[in-house]
């Protein structure tokens, strides 16, 4: 299964994606973890990067593609992966569909979580309290949202068109979230959605 988290900041992407990899053996890939580690390590992308994160930017397209090639190249994620963070515009969909095409493969879902804007902020400032991640600011959580809004949510569309995109009410606990991405992925495989 090689399948993309699509949602806004804070809609639980970067949970369901780890809960989802976990229960089919596939490694989740985070572009934002990726970046956070290169920032802790002071790396030069890292130092690169850090700035463009606290301001709620995105960090270029290349850079991210770059991380992406090498990372879904690695032999753990031969049997698939799911992406949570990546793509972000359109420019990295149409790397990534490249990079895929290369090896004679391509993305077999992606899941769109769906989440009230409130909900967003609310567990975004929850989750500054709890892990401290300095882009959770609430001047920050509204620049991520707008950058979402205006490069991010073209993808939403771009994905219907394509018949791949699942809608999933992103909503409530983490359990209820994850029952309904499994009810959505088994119809899914049994061709009935
Ligand atoms: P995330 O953890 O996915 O919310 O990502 C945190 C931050 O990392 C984002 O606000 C961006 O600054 C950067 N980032 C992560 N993934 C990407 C991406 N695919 N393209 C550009 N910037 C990214």
């Amino acid at each position: 299964m090689r399948a993309i988290f699509l949602g806004p900041p804070g809609s639980g992407k970067g949970t369901q994606a780890k809960l989802l990899a976990e229960r089919m053996g596939v490694p989740a890939i985070s572009t934002g973890d990726m970046l956070r580690e290169a920032v802790r390590l002071e790396t030069p992308l890292g130092l690169r990067a850090k700035a463009i994160m606290e301001a709620g930017e995105l960090v270029p397209d290349d850079v991210v593609i770059g991380l992406i090639r090498e990372r879904i190249s690695r032999p753990d994620a031969r049997g698939g992966f799911l992406l949570d963070g990546f793509p972000r515009t359109l420019p990295q969909v149409a790397a990534l569909d490249r990079l895929l095409a290369g090896n004679g493969e391509s993305l077999d879902a992606v899941i769109n979580l769906l989440v009230p804007e409130a909900t967003l902020v609310e567990r975004m400032v929850g989750r500054a309290a709890i892990e401290g991640r300095s882009d959770d600011r609430p001047e920050t959580v509204r620049e991520r949202l707008r950058v979402y809004s205006e490069k991010t949510a073209p993808l939403i569309d771009h994905y219907g068109g394509r018949g791949i995109r699942i809608d999933v009410d992103g909503s409530g606990s983490i359990e209820e979230v994850s029952a309904r991405i499994d009810r959505a992925a088994a119809m899914r495989a049994g061709g009935r959605s």
